[in-house]
C-alpha cells in the first residue's frame, strides 16, 4: 500500500497519516446548522468528507466519523421565534431535508450525528474546566474565553490578532467582554429564548464550544482528523483548538483538512445574486444528482470548484462513457482465454487509483486512472478480445472502485425519483416495452443520443432501467 499523505492546514505542510490507533481513523466533521436547507457549497464539503471516509476505508482503515447537528444558535433561535414554534419543531424539517440531501447524493452515513441540544451538560462541563484553569471569565451570566491566556492562539489560521482588535465589531449582547477578541462560551439567556440551567444562571452554549464538547466526548481529547469547509477555519476551528487544548492540556485534532469554496459561474455564491442553489433548486431544473456528485468529485478538494450548468453536462457525459462500457460489455461475446492486456490494465488501474487517493485525496487523479482503464477496456471489446470471465472481472473492478466514488453504477441511482407521486403514470406496460426495444435498437446502431433521449423519456415517466447481460430490465420508480 502506498504511504498516505495529506496536506495539514495546521502547520501548512504535507504529512503522512499516522492514526493514534493503528488501522483506525477517528474523524470529526463540522455539520450543518439546521435553520434552512443547506446549499451546494455546504454539500461540496459533505461530499469531500464522504469520499475521504470511503477512501480511507478502501485503503484498509476502520473509520469512526462524528458529525454534529447545530440545532441551537442565534439563527435557529431567531427562526423559531419568527415562526412562533419551539426550537425542536423549527429545526426538525431541516434535519430531515439535510439527510434527504445526503441520501440523494449517496453520502454514506457517519457513525454518529450528535445534536447540540442533547449535549449541553458536556458543554457546561467543558466551560467549567476553562473557568477553573483561568482561561475563561464570567460577566453578567455569560462566560468568555480569554484569548490572552492562550499562548499559541492563531496557530491554525495564522491570524494577525492586532488586525482582529482593530476590525471587529462587538455584538450588541457581548459588551461585557474584557477584550474585543475574546469569544463567548456560554450566553446568558434573553427573555423568551430557550435556555438551560448552568452554574452561571440560565443560558445556552456558544457555537464553537458545541464542536469541542461533542468531538472530545465521542472521539477522545486527542483524535486523528478534523475536517470542514475553509470558511470555518477562522474563527470557528481556531476557537475549537483554543478551548479544547486549554481545557485538557493535550493536543486536539492532529490533522486538519479544509475543502475550498464552491463558486457559481465564476462568482461568489450569495443570496442577492440568486445563485445560492440548494439541491432541491437544481433538481427542479432537471439536474441529475448523480452528475452533481461526479462534478464535485472531479475537482480536488483544496481547489475552488466553479459550478456551472455546462460543467454538469460534462460530468454527465463522463458518466455515460462508463455506462456505455457496461452496456457494450453486456453485449460482447466471451471467447477463449482471459485477455492479457485486460489483466494488465486491471492491475494498473487499481495501483494508480490507490496512489492518487493516497496523495492528499487526489480523486481527480483517481478518475484519470479510471478513464485510462475505460479506454483500454473499450478497445478490448471493440477488437473482440473479451475472454472467458473478463466481463465479470471488469464489472468487479468497477464495483470495487465505486466503493470510493459511489457514482459509477447507474442501477444504484433511481433516475428522476425525486419523490413525485405520479411516477409511472401515463405509460402502459406495452408503451414502456416498445420504447425499450427502440432504445436497444438505437444502441445497437450506436446511436447513443437517441438511446439517451428514450431513456430520459422513460425516466420522466418514472421508469427505471437496468442494463444486464440478459438485456434491459425495468421497473416503476
Ligand atoms: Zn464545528
Amino acid at each position: 500500500m502506498p504511504e498516505i499523505v495529506f496536506y495539514n492546514t495546521l502547520g501548512r505542510a504535507r504529512e503522512p497519516l499516522a492514526p493514534l490507533v493503528a488501522g483506525e481513523v477517528r474523524m470529526y466533521t463540522c455539520g450543518p446548522t439546521v435553520y434552512n436547507h443547506v446549499h451546494i457549497g455546504n454539500l461540496r464539503t459533505f461530499l469531500f468528507e464522504d469520499v475521504l471516509r470511503r477512501a480511507l476505508r478502501w485503503l484498509g482503515f476502520a473509520v469512526h466519523q462524528v458529525m454534529n447537528l447545530t440545532d441551537v444558535d442565534d439563527k435557529t433561535i431567531a427562526g423559531a421565534e419568527k415562526a412562533g414554534v419551539s426550537l425542536d419543531d423549527y429545526t426538525a424539517p431541516f434535519v430531515d431535508s439535510f439527510f434527504a440531501d445526503l441520501d440523494a447524493l449517496h453520502v454514506e452515513r457517519a457513525e454518529r450525528y450528535p445534536r447540540a441540544t442533547t449535549h449541553v451538560r458536556e458543554m457546561i462541563e467543558l466551560v467549567e474546566r476553562l473557568v477553573e484553569r483561568g482561561h475563561a471569565y464570567v460577566k453578567d451570566g455569560s462566560v468568555y474565553f480569554r484569548i490572552a491566556s492562550d499562548d499559541d492562539y492563531g496557530k491554525l489560521s495564522g491570524i494577525d490578532l492586532d488586525q482582529v482588535r482593530r476590525g471587529e465589531r462587538v455584538a450588541d449582547d457581548e459588551y461585557g467582554k474584557d477584550d474585543v477578541r475574546d469569544f463567548v462560551l456560554w450566553k446568558a439567556a434573553k427573555p423568551g429564548e430557550p435556555s438551560w440551567d448552568s452554574p452561571w444562571g440560565p443560558g445556552r452554549p456558544g457555537w464553537h464550544v458545541e464542536c469541542s464538547a461533542m468531538s472530545m466526548k465521542y472521539l477522545g481529547e486527542t483524535f486523528d482528523v478534523h475536517c470542514g469547509g475553509v470558511d470555518n477555519l477562522f474563527p470557528h476551528h481556531e476557537n475549537e483548538i483554543a478551548q479544547s487544548e486549554s481545557a485538557t492540556g493535550a493536543p486536539f485534532a492532529r490533522l486538519w483538512l479544509h475543502s475550498e469554496h464552491l463558486i457559481v459561474d465564476g462568482e461568489k455564491m450569495s443570496k442577492s445574486l440568486g445563485n445560492q442553489y440548494t439541491l432541491r433548486d437544481l433538481r427542479d431544473r432537471g439536474v441529475d444528482p448523480r452528475a452533481l456528485r461526479y462534478l464535485f468529485l472531479s475537482v480536488h478538494y483544496r481547489q475552488k470548484l466553479n459550478f456551472t450548468f455546462r460543467s454538469l453536462a460534462a460530468a454527465a457525459a463522463a458518466l455515460r462513457r462508463v455506462d456505455e462500457l457496461r452496456f457494450r460489455l453486456a453485449h460482447a461475446a466471451e471467447a477463449g482465454d482471459p485477455d492479457a492486456g485486460l489483466a494488465a490494465a486491471l492491475e494498473t488501474v487499481r495501483a494508480d487509483f490507490a496512489a492518487a487517493l493516497a496523495d492528499d485525496l487526489n480523486v481527480a487523479g483517481a478518475l484519470g486512472a479510471l478513464f485510462v482503464f475505460v479506454r483500454e477496456a473499450n478497445k478490448i471489446v471493440e477488437e473482440g478480445r473479451v475472454g472467458q470471465g473478463d466481463r465479470d472481472r471488469v464489472l468487479a473492478a468497477l464495483a470495487d472502485l465505486d466503493r470510493v466514488l459511489g457514482v459509477l453504477d447507474p442501477a444504484e441511482w433511481k433516475v428522476g425519483a425525486a419523490g413525485e407521486g405520479d411516477a409511472g403514470v401515463g405509460l402502459s406496460d406495452e408503451e414502456v416495452e416498445e420504447r425499450i426495444s427502440r432504445r436497444t435498437a438505437a444502441r445497437a446502431d450506436r446511436d447513443f443520443a437517441e438511446a439517451d433521449r428514450l431513456r430520459d423519456e422513460l425516466a420522466e415517466a418514472g421508469i427505471v432501467l437496468e442494463d444486464t447481460p440478459q438485456g434491459t430490465r425495468w421497473k416503476r420508480g
